[in-house]
């Protein structure tokens, strides 16, 4: 190391940011960097992140997790996507698998020929036939793909369930049993250097300081550091993302254990299910200025398929993001960089990619600012390629039956987001703003489940014979149902997971 190294790193807050953000750090510096973290014992932590996407097993990996201790130890279950039941109108249904609808066509993605089936052959089955994802998690089997030579029936992905409150204690020994050392004090005075305004210490109530060289700013919504000190910003996404209020209510486990998660459109927002091995996780997202706390309470309550093992918890946010996440030698993570609402489980994902990119960039004493302008500039583009395809979920519905619903029609959307729908509409082809964000296939999944049908396709999908590639392409579902039908139950496949079992594959 420099003599101009990092030393003492302070991280504020110990929910699932704070302890996600320790973990590596203390994994990659061990004892020559001091790393500590502060936690509140007055003030509590949000502790609902409970869905994932696939990129948690890259962050899992990277710590060397082992995979059947990490869903032990979390109450973890397997997610092969979202089912949206009620979303675009009342009665419909359907999958956002992670992965694709089986694999390229003649260069093509896989939905181009489909939409060319479709126009050319009447009850042409839906697209969720060809992905492994959706046709697994509608019979409730679970399998990881294969992963080597990855072919029809490998082309998905999975992430997680888990319990967030056990997540992060598990983090939490792991940082520990790697040098960070944790301070329990709430902190009540920041302090910073007289010339460079960067922060220098901060007090707890208790009247100890704690100085440091690089603070990571995990203190939750308050932004305790990159706003109430160093005055970020916030930029205020509420016209685009309409819901402003939550209820989350813990319910028992009801069988089976669905390996995905489900999202019911509601009157003034939507209801979340998340199934894990010891209970289920429930809540609604809701407009409190389309509905009363009390209604979303009832809502909430009477869509349980389990007894309600809690009162029902009230959350209030404000979606959008800090205008710079990393200001001086701040950098802030998890819930004080921003929100963007829980509809997609982002929330963990884009801590995954913030403490990523710290890593990546981590800078010197020096504090380069064109480090800071580098970090803000990809996650300022990370937060807007989420806020796009989320807003895209609430702005393409068909539903009139609730003045929320017809407010979410009628708002103004971001330009980007505009153009997506409309290249969709008109061409069938989707815009990758972020290469690193969902990618092709979930846009297809969402707009085609809200009902946007494209009125052309890729014209080269014309050159195929069209008999064979109706045949191809009945072939490969019989492959998919075949293989998704020799997958074990998700339950039973949890269960050896949990133990270290790895199940025997069966070649379709
Ligand atoms: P918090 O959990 O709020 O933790 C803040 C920490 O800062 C606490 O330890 C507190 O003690 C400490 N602190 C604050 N002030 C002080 C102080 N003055 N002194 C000392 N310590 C202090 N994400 C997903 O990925 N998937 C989901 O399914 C999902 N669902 C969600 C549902 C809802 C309704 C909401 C609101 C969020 C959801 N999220 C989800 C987001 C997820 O909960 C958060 O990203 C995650 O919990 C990280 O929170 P955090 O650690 O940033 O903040």
């Amino acid at each position: 190391m420099t003599d101009t190294a990092i030393r003492r790193i302070v991280i504020v807050g110990g929910g699932t940011a704070g302890w996600m953000a320790a973990a590596p750090l203390a994994q990659r510096l061990g004892r020559r960097c001091q790393v500590s973290l502060i936690e509140s014992p007055e003030i509590g932590t949000i502790g609902v992140g409970e869905a994932t996407l696939p990129t948690i097993r890259f962050y899992n990996d990277a710590l060397g997790l082992d995979p059947a201790d990490f869903v032990r130890k979390t109450q973890a279950s397997f997610k092969l996507g979202i089912e949206f039941k009620d979303w675009g109108h009342v009665g419909n249904r359907f999958f956002h698998g992670f992965g694709d609808f089986g694999v390229r066509f003649a260069g093509q993605a896989p939905h181009m020929a489909w939409l060319r089936l479709a126009r050319e052959f009447d009850r042409m089955p839906a697209l969720d036939d060809w992905s492994m994802a959706a046709v697994m998690a509608r019979q409730n089997r679970f399998l990881p793909p294969h992963g080597a030579q990855p072919g029809v029936t490998d082309a998905y992905s999975y992430g997680y369930h888990f319990d967030a409150g056990l997540y992060a204690n598990y983090l939490r020994d792991y940082a520990m049993a790697r040098g960070a050392s944790r301070i329990e004090g709430t902190i009540t005075g920041v302090e910073q250097h007289p010339e460079t305004g960067f922060v220098t210490a901060v007090v707890l109530n208790d009247g100890r300081r704690v100085e440091g060289e690089l603070f990571v700013d995990c203190s939750g919504f308050r932004g305790l550091l990159i706003e109430g000190t160093l005055r970020a910003g916030y930029e205020d996404w509420s016209g685009w993302l309409p819901c402003n209020s939550a209820l989350a209510v813990p319910s028992a486990r009801v069988e089976p254990v669905t390996p995905y998660t489900r999202s019911t459109a509601q009157g003034a927002g939507w209801t979340w299910r998340i199934p894990l091995q010891h209970r289920t996780g429930n809540g609604h997202v809701y407009s409190d200025a389309f509905t009363s706390d009390r209604q979303a309470r009832d809502d909430l309550l009477a869509g349980l398929d389990g007894a309600a093992l809690d009162e029902p918890r009230q959350l209030r946010f404000v979606t959008g993001r800090r205008r710079k996440s990393w200001v001086k030698n701040v950098v802030a993570l998890g819930l004080s960089a921003g929100f963007v609402e829980p509809l997609e489980s982002t929330s963990i994902h884009l801590i995954e990619t913030g403490v990523g990119k710290l890593i990546e960039l981590f800078p010197d004493r020096d504090f380069r600012p064109e480090l800071a302008d580098e970090y803000n500039r990809v996650m300022g583009g990370r937060y807007e390629s989420v806020r796009d395809f989320i807003v895209m979920h609430y702005k393409l519905t068909q539903r009139d039956d609730t003045p929320f619903w017809r407010h979410c029609a009628a708002m103004p959307i971001p330009d980007s987001l505009a153009h997506q729908i409309e290249l969709f509409r008109e061409t069938g082809r989707v815009t990758i703003l972020d290469p690193d964000g969902f990618a092709e296939p979930s846009f297809v999944a969402m707009l085609l489940g809200l009902g946007v049908v494209p009125k052309r396709y890729c014209p080269f999908v014309d050159a195929l014979d069209l008999r064979q590639l109706h045949g191809h392409f009945a072939g490969l579902r019989e492959m998919i149902a075949r293989a998704a039908a020799q997958a074990p139950d998700h339950g039973a496949y949890l269960a050896g997971a949990a133990k270290g079992v790895k199940p025997q594959r069966v070649t379709a």
